[in-house]
């Protein structure tokens, strides 16, 4: 099928964002944008090819020398009028995202929107600091952009995957080439809509959208590509990771995770559970932080259970668009048949069903799964180890704190978690044993600025704030 013969009611896009300019992509091939909640197909983007990724590292290659030596003030200024053209797209992009994501149109705005709107403000302001320089010895350390970043991008969080890379590496003085996720691109579309207003210099972003084993290998593998940054699962990490080895890249990679809610004997347990169903729920359970292990000391577990099936009847699944809606859909059949999967595993494996699984009512069109308990999770089973990515979260007992800490550490994965209890001082010293880049204590929640990032297979680097900059960049140390 040709672009141009697409329906004119679809949200069509055709062209690729290089060296400033809207652009012809080289191949004919569309890829189709679907509607998860109703499974019709609602746009259309090129599907990049690796001549297009030649393009684009040209286009960043060249833009490179003059915006690194970009004074940080001008690069900020450059960040800021971003900022204002993407804040003017806030209520289009919150549509969009609930539009090929299928987020409920409200946590849309909320996080998918807001969230990645306050780290780009965040990186304004840091951009303009120079980076710190420091003597040591006869040596002056200087800071400096690491060159031309390939970044590549997943489904769940379209905008703020993206933000959360893009702006860094701008600020940094870095320039980038941008793959987004084919599942959501039209997200990534209204990113460069504001980019081409804001009137970036020529080459200092590009966009190429495209399907992972095409577009995404060929920029990983770009012998021009100074650094890889990807967000997505494990499994494509550690490809990103052999492809860009060859060459000695640098790479950043935040992939998956179980997280840990533990919740001690002491802990105010209707909060505890309130706050940790909802986490483990947003957005259909389709974020890497999610808590998809509720440990729960035994003294406390039937109350526990009672509280979580009614916190997760709240989240009944339905239209993005219906404003009463909290929990959308997945976002693809085969995202949908991996859960179900999932939870027929676990119900094999002999866990007991608390609320859900497979017999629960779900609305007739679309790639929905009901909110689903599983208790009596066995801590190795594989609903306790492997990465589920949907709206199921296993209840398991504990009874002590060195317990609760060796399962909640018995995991490939170490992303996040959260401890609840009474005693701060408690908390805090079970939060320090857990083998996690980010740990919450007492619902203290997210922090946009704090370093983020994962321990053990959940990734290598941090994203974020000061540090998120920082990564990219090289350092320098001259002698004198
Ligand atoms: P994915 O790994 O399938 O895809 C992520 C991106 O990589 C997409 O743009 C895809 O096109 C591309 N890709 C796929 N194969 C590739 C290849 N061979 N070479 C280069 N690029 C390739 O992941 P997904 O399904 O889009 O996202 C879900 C996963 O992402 C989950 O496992 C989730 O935990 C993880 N995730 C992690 C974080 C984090 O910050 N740690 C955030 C969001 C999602």
């Amino acid at each position: 099928m040709d672009l141009a013969a697409a329906p004119p009611a679809l949200l069509v896009r055709r062209h690729l964002y290089l060296g400033g300019a809207w652009a012809d992509p080289t191949g004919t091939e569309p890829i189709d944008v679907e509607n998860p909640a109703s499974g019709e197909t609602v746009g259309q983007v090129p599907a990049g090819t690796p001549a297009d990724v030649d393009r684009a590292v040209a286009a960043a290659r060249a833009a490179f020398p003059g915006w690194a030596a970009t004074a940080p003030a001008e690069r900020a200024a450059h960040l800021d009028r971003l900022l204002a053209a993407l804040t003017a797209r806030a209520d289009d992009i919150a549509r969009t995202v609930a539009l090929e994501l299928g987020t409920p149109l409200k946590l849309a705005a909320r996080v998918q929107t807001s969230l990645p709107l306050t780290v780009l403000r965040d990186c304004v302001e840091l951009a303009a600091r120079p980076p710190a320089e420091e003597t040591i010895g006869n040596s002056l350390v200087v800071r400096e952009p690491v060159g031309v970043v390939g970044a590549i991008t997943p489904w769940n969080y379209p905008l703020h995957q993206v933000v959360a890379k893009l702006a860094p590496a701008l600020a940094a003085g870095c320039t980038v080439v941008l793959k987004p996720s084919e599942l959501t691109p039209l997200t990534a579309y209204l990113l460069f809509d504001a980019i081409a207003e804001a009137g970036l210099p020529a080459g200092v972003v590009n966009l190429v959208p495209g399907t992972g084993p095409v577009v995404g290998e060929a920029l990983a593998a770009h012998p021009d590509v100074d650094m890889v940054s990807f967000t997505g699962s494990t499994a494509t990490g550690r490809r990103i990771a052999h492809l860009a080895a060859d060459r000695i890249a640098r790479v950043a990679l935040e992939l998956g995770g179980k997280s840990a809610n533990l919740i001690l004997a002491d802990a105010d347990l209707p909060t505890a559970v309130k706050v940790g169903v909802g986490n483990a729920l947003l957005n259909s359970g389709q974020t890497c932080t999610a808590w998809t292990r509720m440990l729960v000391h035994r003294d406390r577990y039937d109350e526990a259970l009672d509280l979580v099936a009614r916190a997760a009847a709240a989240y009944r699944p339905g239209d993005p668009f219906d404003p009463d809606t909290r929990l959308g859909p997945l976002v693809s059949a085969a995202q949908a048949e991996r859960v179900r999967g999932h939870v027929d595993r676990a119900l094999a494996d002999g866990a007991r069903l608390v609320c859900g699984g497979p017999d629960a009512p779900l609305p007739p069109r679309g790639h929905f799964v009901a909110p689903t308990v599983l208790a009596d999770v066995h801590p190795d089973s594989a609903l306790a180890q492997e990465e589920v990515f949907g709206p199921v979260l296993a209840v398991i007992p504990f009874g002590d704190d060195d317990e609760a800490v060796a399962i909640a550490n018995n995991s490939r994965y170490g992303l996040a978690g959260a401890v609840w209890s009474a005693d701060a001082d408690r908390a805090l010293a079970v939060a320090r044993r857990l083998r996690t880049g980010q740990v919450d204590v007492n619902g203290g929640g997210f922090n946009p600025r704090a370093p983020f990032g994962g321990y053990k297979q959940s990734g290598l680097g941090r994203e974020l704030g000061p540090y998120g900059i920082d990564e990219f960049r090289e350092i320098k140390a001259i002698q004198r």
